[in-house]
């Protein structure tokens, strides 16, 4: 069964970039009808905080990417201490002690000559002696796996056939000298143990996915296809990392931006096949294929998003927004013509206000030199209220008589004495809801 999972560290706010993964991993669950697990990756007890574990969930629940189960890693800290042994008894696993400094000196040499900074190993040469005696006196080292020198290879979901030569790559540190368990061994034993056989995330993890294959292998383990997505960029190819702080979900949903609008862009953007808003999650599932997806740097421009919330915003009923049309001010009896009105008028729903109050408190008229008869005259003009569809035709009709104008001559006017502006909504529909001159007529 196809197992997929989105292991975020509960370090930050999830942001567009770690979006991607969540969305490639959960629509491949739910397309295969498989399981999506939500795993926090929370080994560093330091730099994970609770309120980033609530947070992501929210985020999540937010977008409507609702997950199967939840897994934490911090629960599982015996399995991982157990494949540790494991590694060890196969003589896989080494104590290593350089101090950052020294292995900082080494990088800095090898570079120099030429070489790639790998580590050099000198850690499988020290007898127990002269490792008792640095445990001694520096504490604990830190436990690195030793990798086979040969070419791990896969077949990724995304950037295909992949060959790296295992020399080219330091022996990963798995375990620190604090007996902290790194993320690369804990999420083997889970990917492993859960039966993950998907794994979607960003191409600045290919490496790890070597490493992580060959111990996987060590551990007896299925390995579970991987697919590595580009990196987000900005709208000019710029590196996004930096911004990635400002461009975090909660942000995105702060400034009014719609889940579906998101989730639309976030299911496309990179990959050969357009951009479509779609209406719900079982379009967006059918329509998602991660053999689509290229690996170019992919631009994310968060304008984007703004007209796919607006179009996504003109295809709802009042149902579904009626919190927001209330929140705006709008009296119950008047909510389903004002969202008639204005829905096809705003970008977010942030925006309902303002429309509201052009409603409620009229505008200041704009009236040109020319119109200022023009306009005392149609204002005299004016049926008697209720307003309702049909006045603004009634009306303008009688003007056109009365006044001999028609076409933009005769309707912007009238257009911008009522609202103060030269576009907006229907008029005929917005005539009935200017409340102030409905008290008038
Ligand atoms: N916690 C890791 C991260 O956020 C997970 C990477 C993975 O998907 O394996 O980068």
């Amino acid at each position: 069964m196809t197992t997929t999972r989105f292991a975020p560290s509960p370090t930050g706010y999830i942001h567009v970039g770690n979006l991607r993964t969540a969305l490639m991993n959960y629509l491949i669950a739910r397309k295969a009808g498989g399981t999506f697990i939500l795993r926090i990756d929370d080994t560093d007890p330091e730099r994970s905080k609770e309120e980033y574990v609530d947070a992501i969930k929210q985020d999540l629940e937010w977008l409507g990417l609702q997950w199967d189960r939840v897994e934490r890693q911090s629960d599982r800290l015996d399995r991982y201490a157990e494949a540790a042994d494991k590694l060890r008894e196969m003589g896989r696993f080494y104590e290593a002690f350089e101090t950052p400094t020294e292995l900082d000196l080494k990088r800095k040499k090898q570079l120099n000559m030429g070489k790639p900074p790998v580590y050099d190993r000198a850690a499988l040469n020290l007898s127990e002696a002269e490792k008792e005696a640095l445990r001694a006196e520096r504490g604990n080292g830190v436990w690195r796996f030793k990798l086979d020198h040969e070419r791990i290879e896969w077949n990724d979901g995304i950037l295909g056939d992949i060959s790296i030569d295992a020399s080219s790559v330091s022996d990963p540190v798995l375990i620190r000298g604090d007996g902290q368990v790194l993320y690369t061994i804990a999420s083997v034993v889970d990917d492993t143990e859960m039966g993950v056989t998907e794994v979607v995330r960003g191409s600045d993890h290919v490496t790890n996915t070597a490493t992580q294959i060959q111990i996987i292998e060590a551990l007896g383990g299925a390995c579970p296809r991987f697919a590595h997505h580009s990196l987000l960029t900005g709208p000019q190819g710029e590196a996004l990392s930096k911004r990635l702080g400002t461009l975090a979900l909660r942000d995105l949903r702060e400034q009014g931006v719609q889940p579906m609008a998101l989730l639309s862009l976030m299911a496309r953007l990179g990959s050969s096949d357009p951009v479509e808003l779609r209406s719900d999650m079982a379009e967006l599932i059918d329509g998602f294929d991660i053999g689509r997806f290229g690996a170019a740097p992919t631009k994310f421009d968060v304008q984007d998003l703004f007209p796919l919330t607006a179009k996504h915003l003109q295809s709802l009923p009042l149902a579904d927004v009626a919190d927001a049309v209330t929140d705006a001010g709008v009296p119950a009896d008047m909510a389903e013509p004002f969202w008639a009105m204005a829905r096809e008028n705003i970008t977010t729903l942030a925006d309902l206000q303002g429309w509201w109050e052009l409603c409620r408190d009229g505008a200041e008229p704009l009236i040109d030199e020319d119109d200022r008869d023009f306009i005392t005259e149609a204002v005299a003009l004016l049926p008697e209220g209720p307003f309702d569809g049909e006045t603004w035709g009634v009306w303008t009709k009688a003007v056109k008589e009365t006044t001999g104008r028609k076409g933009k001559g005769l309707f912007m006017p009238l257009r911008k004495a009522l609202t103060g502006m030269e576009r907006g909504p229907e008029m005929a529909a917005l005539l009935p809801l200017l409340q102030v001159i409905r008290a008038r007529g």
